[in-house]
């Protein structure tokens, strides 16, 4: 398992910082985030230091949203106020990353939390199918082999 020793995720994952933990196993730490959007907001966290989802194994990432989906599955269950739930990830600083070590956050939603994500001016129309198709093809093209290769 390769941890950074400068990374504050690491340090957690490997029981060095201080953290409120949820779950833990070969793959992933699952614990509080210290800063909650909304009470019950928790990450879940690769056992290993990768900065980005372009750097993430496979196994670490079905990991990851394996537990995600666990975890949500507890959080509404759970006495929490949790009328929805935000999946989350930045990948990049500008998508919002501000931790370098891959991480997925899930957030309890319900109405009048006064959290949300803002659209850009003009969202809301749609382009031509054309370009649509166009930007799908364009994507298909470059995805790995072995993703293609592990569709049915
Ligand atoms: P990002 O902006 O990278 O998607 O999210 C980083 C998240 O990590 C933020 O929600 C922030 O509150 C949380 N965070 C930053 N440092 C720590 C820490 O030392 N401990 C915990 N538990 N969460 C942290
Ligand atoms: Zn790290």
């Amino acid at each position: 398992m390769f941890l950074d020793p400068n990374c504050i995720f690491c340090k957690i994952v490997a029981g060095e910082a201080e953290a409120s933990v949820v779950y833990q196993d070969k793959y992933v730490t699952v614990f509080m985030d210290i800063r909650p959007v909304v009470q019950g907001h928790t990450l879940v966290v690769p056992n290993i230091h990768s900065p980005d989802l372009s750097s993430l194994d496979q196994a670490h990432a079905q990991h990851m949203f394996t537990t995600a989906l666990n975890i949500a599955q507890a959080i509404r269950a759970s006495e929490l106020k949790c009328e929805g739930i935000n999946l989350f990830m930045a990948d990049g600083g500008a998508a919002g990353q501000t931790v370098f070590h891959n991480h997925l956050h899930i957030i309890p939603r319900y109405i009048g939390d006064g959290f949300g994500l803002r659209f850009p001016v003009g969202y809301g129309e749609q382009p031509a199918r054309a370009e649509l198709d166009r930007t799908a093809a364009n994507i298909a093209a470059l995805m790995t082999t072995h993703q293609l290769n592990d569709r049915d």
